[in-house]
């Protein structure tokens, strides 16, 4: 178990967080969406009430090391304002930490909030540069970790500081370590995977990791036809991962050493080009037309896998069946995600399109976790140690 800000006395104690406010934001740096500051809330809420310095810090966008107005985070710092109505402190530097910085923190009351400027205007940021670190972590007493999407990575802000304080979780991280860790290490069985998406070369450590853990495996999504061209079909112009054929083929064979159920689309719905105008047909797959592409799984494989769904106790779900972002081939990534929503498994989905997909179709608040971090939840199930996870202590 790790440390959470549950176990701290943050009574006069400067907590240092790592948020992910890396907002999208319109030409008129208006913030378009602001979920990532609010699910930071509770978290800073709760420092604040308990009578801790609070100072967040975050990158925002690409700037490349150099400060940029247009990733200034200052946006965030109105948003917070109005979200937590309190005032923010924004320490705006192009420096991030520079003596008006720390002069300034060390003007904050017990509960005050502070916000510094985007960590990526420094270039030592991304290269988890030691002196940068320290000079963050001279900030504060206590760093809590509460960025997931850049949990995978280590930054100054993301690991490098905690060789100078002793890091503890937020509760979003919490969340995410719970949901994802109980879900892969000490699953209630019959557990099943799903996976799907483009390639099966972002995939392929995930499926590896996944086999060792589960009872069923399902493969649906673009990945699938790579899959089937191991299996010898003919897939016509669909997506194919040339270079990772002989991978699928020794998925399989891992699948049937280790007695993993492998359960692969038996028919698919094809378009004669990539668009929602497209002719399309049904079709067993066997039997996928020379002049068409596979873009979604067909009615026979979402019986299968729905049906394979209703046993199990624990999901993990990665990657959409089909386009989805075309909705004459989002049936199959849809009726995946009610299958999900109806089941009381418990049900974790990590990948952002597929988080964007069951966003989408209205079923996000039917599942038990929708992981916030990309890249992070799929090095997560490929049973990588995150470097910005590995630094919070253990209880
Ligand atoms: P996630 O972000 O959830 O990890 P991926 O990024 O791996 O998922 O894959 C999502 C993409 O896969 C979507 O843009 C979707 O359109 C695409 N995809 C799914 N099925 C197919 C298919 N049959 N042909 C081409 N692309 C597909
Ligand atoms: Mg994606």
């Amino acid at each position: 178990m790790k440390k959470t800000i549950k176990d701290v006395d943050w009574k006069g104690v400067r907590a240092l967080v790592r948020c992910d406010f890396n907002v999208p934001l319109d030409d008129e740096l208006l913030i378009t969406d602001d979920t990532r500051i609010r699910a930071a809330l509770p978290t800073i809420e709760y420092l604040s009430e308990h009578g801790a310095k609070v100072i967040l810090m975050s990158h925002l966008g690409r700037p490349k090391g150099e400060p940029k107005e247009e990733f200034s985070l200052a946006p965030v710092a109105v948003r917070l304002s109005d979200l937590l109505d309190k005032p923010i402190m924004f320490a705006a530097s192009d420096d991030v930490v520079d003596e008006g910085v720390v002069d300034a923190i060390e003007k904050l009351e017990d509960g005050d909030i502070a916000l510094l400027e985007n960590l990526r205007f420094r270039k030592e940021e991304e290269k988890n540069d030691p002196e940068f670190s320290k000079a963050l972590a001279g900030l504060g007493d206590v760093f809590v970790q509460e960025a997931f999407g850049t949990a995978h990575r280590a930054h100054a802000s993301t690991a490098g500081v905690a060789d100078y304080l002793p890091c503890v979780s937020g509760f979003l991280i919490e969340k995410e370590v719970k949901f994802l860790s109980e879900a892969v290490n000490t699953p209630e069985r019959p557990f099943i995977a799903i996976m799907g998406g483009a390639k099966v070369a972002d995939k392929i450590l995930v499926i590896e990791n996944l086999l060792n853990k589960v009872d069923t495996l399902i493969i649906g999504g673009g990945m699938m036809f790579t899959f089937y061209k191991a299996m010898g079909l003919e897939i016509g112009k669909s997506i194919l991962d040339e270079e990772h054929v002989d991978v699928a083929a020794g998925l399989i064979k891992t699948a049937e050493e280790k007695g993993v159920k492998l359960l692969l689309p038996v028919d698919t719905v094809c378009a004669s080009e990539f668009s929602n105008d497209a002719k399309t047909a049904v079709v067993d797959r066997e039997a996928i037309p020379e002049d068409m592409m596979g873009m979604d799984i067909g009615p026979k494989s979402i019986e299968l896998f729905t049906s394979a769904i209703k046993d199990a106790k624990t999901v993990v779900w990665n990657g959409p069946m089909g386009v989805f972002e075309m909705s004459k081939f989002a049936e199959g990534t849809k009726a995946i995600a009610s299958a999900l929503a109806e089941s009381d498994c418990i049900s974790v989905i990590g990948g952002g399109d597929s988080a964007a997909a069951i966003e989408q179709f209205g079923f996000a608040d039917k599942v038990t976790h929708i992981s916030t971090g990309g890249g992070a939840s799929l090095e997560f199930l490929e049973g990588k140690d995150l470097p910005g996870i590995a630094v919070i202590q253990d209880k």
